[in-house]
């Protein structure tokens, strides 16, 4: 494997983090992997890309998988619908998941941001009243974590 910069992790990091944020408020319940997903890709008429820096995988591929083909290299060579790899010279382009990825797109400045020094959050000067629920925050941060994971990740 590759040993990748820290400045290229944390670019990728960041664009697993807006794919997951995509795949779980659009229910695509799909699998997202890193630098390490490795792949057996056979594209015809296209290059071949041993372990691309970012990759989706349908959860219906996904289920579709034997045991062999999730845990070892050895069986049937199968391809992500998405894969993602930076460039050398220009970095990460705007990208749009189209029909590939609906709704996906990826956001660059919070990209850019990752490498940029930042404040540290400040509280909310005002109480945050969920919408869904009775609970209360006093934090963005944790009105966000609330909503996410008790009104958008629950599978019903
Ligand atoms: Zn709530």
């Amino acid at each position: 494997m590759p040993l990748c910069t820290i400045k290229i992790e944390a670019v990728v990091a960041q664009i697993v983090s807006q794919l997951d944020r995509w795949n779980i408020q659009t229910r695509r319940n799909g699998i997202i992997t890193s630098s390490q997903g490795g792949f057996d890709f056979n594209v015809s008429g296209k290059r071949t890309i041993d372990a691309p820096d970012v990759a989706f995988t349908p959860r219906r591929k996904y289920d579709s998988l034997t045991e062999e083909q999730r845990q070892t290299f050895k069986g049937e060579p199968f391809t992500p619908t998405f894969v993602g790899t930076e460039g050398e010279e220009h970095g990460w382009n705007d990208v749009s998941g189209d029909e590939v990825l609906p709704d996906f797109t990826l956001e660059v400045w919070k990209i850019d941001q990752t490498s940029e020094p930042s404040e540290p959050g400040e509280p909310s000067l005002f109480i945050i009243k969920c919408p869904r629920c009775e609970s209360t925050f006093n934090s963005d941060y944790l009105f966000m974590k609330h909503y996410e994971d008790v009104h958008v990740r629950k599978l019903h």
